[in-house]
């Protein structure tokens, strides 16, 4: 057995700005725990030296981005030689960098596609050059290098592939170098691929216009393309899911919308995880070390947590939250302090995700938070997306506005270090996606691998994971998912909250190890890659 994964993006570390958000990052945690389980898995991805952008907000509380130039030789070796593919007819070159430090003995390799090359045309090096390439002909010259380039990349430097695994529709023309390898032959292709599909609704599918794919792709396209990939437009996930022998959402419910979107295929799902090594802080790693030792290699037996000292978890807790206190207080003036109850909400800046709902009832927020409660918010909005850019403002201005009735930071720049700091000293962790639109969510999940609490919509992963009241809070049940119907909830949630955490500080120490028992020990990545090893790996 050994397998392909092939992503558009991976996000290994903050020094390798080669993700933007969570299906990267979940990418870079799928490898991290193959590579600890030892399974013979090797990553295929693109190479962007304009990569993740720096957010900085100027006075008026816009958003502003800068690039800089990511020099990859400081991380990865170049290695001596070149995959050439064809796009529009002309031959494109293509350099593979790899990335050989995950895992102790850098046992999973991960490949970095690169156009950037001199001899390649000055259009063509710039294929790979920016994450957020925007148009649909850099898009599909993007996932043409990431399917096709990969395909013949790992042809040389990994014979014996037994399974490619695509994740998400962007890596979907590496079926189309398969098909060519195997005369047609559409059954043996199936054979060798599977697919995780990761968007729950129909627009966040990539589609091309098969006039765009037929002068990008040229001979690539097979004769009977329409009957794979739709009548009207290429749709990626469609092509995916008919070149595989096994398609997955990425929870309970995605599995359902997916199948629901796409009748017809057998569609199963795996919830996803996060590393439990990368994303857990130092003051509880020292913690698991000393009482559940085996964490490391088996993180199932953090259920075992309540024999873990309420001091020692008190204590840790106030460690991690002081780092990030300190951070805030360094970056904002805002004088924060330890002891308040602190609610962080940190995504991606977008209309779906309603970061704005909190703030549906300022009165009452003001009633209940002044003093009480601390607001620290982060995200980066995608550089297209003006609507996303307005939340940024309206939070940055609504925290100016109201400095004297409402603790509320907007901090910049969020990033796998900014995750991290948060995720690690937050009490409460809060989340309020438009159902089903959050197809699992796993920044969530960090939360809990640190002490902290989510505070959630039931959308995604933490519909499986919540025991109201127990382990975290719902926002809102199965039934009623409007904006009002949400923000009246959340306001209840709120108050419960603040008078546990202030009034019942022993309840509020036993749903923080509840949240570490009943939630790391499976919303974790060995778990995860285990359950795509026997599902659909073997
Ligand atoms: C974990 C993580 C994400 C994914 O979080 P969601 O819960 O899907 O919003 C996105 N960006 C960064 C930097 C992360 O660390």
């Amino acid at each position: 057995m050994k397998i392909a994964y092939f992503s558009m993006e991976i996000g290994l570390n903050e020094n390798i700005p080669t993700y933007s958000g969570g299906l990267g990052i979940l990418a870079g945690d799928h490898i991290k725990s193959a590579a600890d389980l030892n399974l013979p898995l090797v990553a295929v991805t693109l190479l962007y030296k304009r990569g993740y952008f720096i957010q900085t907000i100027n006075p008026m509380g816009e958003q502003e981005e800068l690039y800089p130039y990511f020099d990859p030789r400081a991380f990865m070796e170049p290695l001596p030689f070149k995959v050439t593919i064809q796009i529009e007819g002309r031959d494109v070159n293509i350099g593979v960098w790899k990335y050989n430090q995950i895992g102790l003995k850098g046992r999973v390799p991960v490949y970095f596609l690169d156009t950037d090359l001199p001899i390649n045309a000055p259009e063509d090096r710039l294929i790979t050059q920016f994450l957020y390439g925007g148009d649909n002909h850099t898009r599909i010259c993007q996932e043409a290098v990431l399917g096709i380039g990969g395909y013949l990349a790992l042809k040389r430097l990994e014979p014996g592939i037994t399974t490619f695994h695509m994740n998400e529709g962007h890596a979907v023309f590496l079926t189309l170098a398969l098909l060519r390898e195997f005369d047609g032959d559409e059954e043996k292709v199936r054979q060798k691929c599977i697919f995780t599909t990761h968007t729950p609704v129909p627009a966040g599918h990539d589609k091309f216009s098969y006039g765009l794919a037929e002068k990008v792709l040229g001979r690539y396209l097979p004769k009977n393309v329409r009957s794979l990939a739709g009548q009207d437009l290429l749709n990626t996930t469609a092509l995916a899911l008919n070149l595989s022998r096994a398609s997955n959402g990425v929870s309970e419910l995605h599995g359902e919308v997916s199948r629901e979107m796409f009748p017809g295929f057998n569609i199963g799902h795996i919830t996803n995880g996060v590393h439990h090594l990368s994303w857990t802080g130092a003051e509880f790693k020292a913690l698991f070390d000393a009482y559940l030792p085996a964490w490391r290699e088996q993180p199932q037996v953090l259920a075992e947590a309540h024999c873990i000292p309420d001091d020692a978890i008190t204590e840790a807790k106030g460690l991690a939250k002081k780092r990030l206190i300190s951070y805030i207080n360094s970056v904002s003036g805002a004088g924060f302090t330890n002891e308040q109850l602190t609610i962080c909400f940190a995504r991606r800046a977008t209309a779906y995700k309603r970061a704005t709902l909190i703030f549906s009832d300022l009165e009452y927020l003001f009633n209940l938070s002044f003093d009480r409660v601390q607001l620290i918010f982060a995200g980066k909005a995608h550089p297209q997306d003006d609507s996303g850019k307005r939340l940024i403002k309206e939070i940055v201005n609504l925290g100016k506005q109201y400095e004297n009735k409402l603790r509320l930071v907007f901090v910049p720049n969020y990033n796998i270090w900014l995750a991290s700091l948060m995720t690690q000293g937050t009490d409460v962790w809060l989340n309020t996606p438009r159902r089903p639109r959050e197809a699992s969510g796993t920044s969530g999940m960090k939360v809990c691998f640190n002490g902290g609490i989510n505070m959630s919509v039931l959308d995604g992963w933490w519909r499986e994971a919540c025991r109201n009241r127990i382990n975290g809070w719902a926002i809102g049940d199965d039934e009623d998912d409007s904006d009002e119907a949400a923000a009246s909830d959340l306001y209840q949630d709120l108050d419960d909250m603040v008078t546990t955490y202030y009034a019942n500080p022993k309840q509020w120490l036993a749903i923080m190890k509840n949240s570490i028992a009943d939630i790391s020990p499976v919303f974790n990545t060995h778990r995860m890659v285990l359950e795509y090893l026997h599902k659909y790996y073997l």
